[in-house]
């Protein structure tokens, strides 16, 4: 595993005419099956499933999350049985990210859109632990409170110093984090990765409280990146990712990190920086959900 991960500038003339700097953290060079945030996140969960004696972990997700990808590498190689609960019906033959779940062993079970929205509910779970025996319960996105602390120990891995940190959300989960472990003075920028006003800034709060008991209050979150929604895309977002490819060499994963990275040109183009700036984006995955 490659921590701490690395940090690059990018060299890109639309910004440095504004006098912003923009460096890449590379968490998606992490691990290539456990990349990312999705590691950060899962580390103190499986810790914490072995204290109470677990060896089984169960999840949920959706039928293309890197979480559930994810949590199935990491039972395969620190030794714990995997359940995935999968939002929906099952449909065959399985996807990329399901199929590859399976092969690292996971036990697939699915939840049709009422149960999978009642999924932290006491008869839900309690259904949950008679059909499958006794398991670790790590929520959606894997985002509790030790995935929090995971996050929160990114920023200290950074030698380069920087203002604003910006990253993709979808549960919050990694925002919560990240700002947790900045220093005064330092902000966090969190860009939606589907259409979350209403809920997402207070399940980061409620994330952060889990965690520590209060909430930082140095972060906020910009919500007019999604494009349509989560796994949206548009020709807009599409034609970003493309250039944004041949001038650096690096393809975005187009669900979460390339709709920040074009909330970040665009915040730039729109003057929404100060001058002098210096701005540290997280490349929080590489993309193998479904392109
Ligand atoms: C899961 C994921 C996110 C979202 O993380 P949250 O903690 O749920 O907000 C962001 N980027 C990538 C690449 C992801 O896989």
């Amino acid at each position: 595993m490659r921590l701490p991960s690395p940090v690059v500038e990018l060299a890109d003339d639309r910004l440095s005419r504004r006098g912003i700097r923009l460096f890449l953290k590379r968490d998606d060079l992490i691990d290539s099956e456990l990349p990312g945030n999705k590691w950060r996140k899962l580390k103190y969960n499986l810790d914490d499933a072995r204290r109470q004696g677990h060896d089984t972990l169960l999840t949920f997700g959706g039928a293309y999350s890197n979480h559930i990808r994810a949590t199935a590498a990491a039972g395969r190689r620190f030794g714990f049985a995997t359940i995935g609960m999968i939002r929906g019906e099952e449909h065959l033959p399985l996807n990329d990210s399901l199929a590859y779940a399976t092969e690292q062993g996971m036990r697939l079970g699915y939840l049709d859109r009422g149960a999978y929205r009642r999924k932290q509910e006491a008869d839900v779970i309690g259904a949950l632990r008679e059909r499958w025996g006794r398991f670790h319960l790590i929520p959606e996105g894997g985002s509790n409170a030790w995935a929090v602390r995971g996050c929160a120990e990114l920023p200290a891995e950074i030698g380069e110093p920087f203002d604003v940190i910006c990253c993709a959300c979808g549960t919050g989960g990694t925002l919560a984090g990240i700002a947790a472990g900045l220093r005064p003075g330092q902000r966090a920028l969190g860009f939606s990765a589907l259409r979350g006003e209403g809920f997402l800034d207070a399940e980061t709060e409620r994330l952060q409280r889990e965690a520590y008991g209060a909430g930082s209050g140095n972060w906020s979150i910009e919500y007019g990146f999604h494009f349509g929604g989560y796994a949206r895309r548009t020709p807009v977002l599409d034609g970003f990712i493309d250039d944004f490819t041949a001038r650096h060499g690096l393809r975005p994963d187009w669900v979460y990190v390339a709709k920040m990275l074009y909330g970040i040109f665009t915040m730039a183009e729109r003057g929404a920086f100060q001058d002098g700036t210096r701005i540290m984006a997280v490349i929080t995955g590489s993309g193998q959900e479904r392109q």
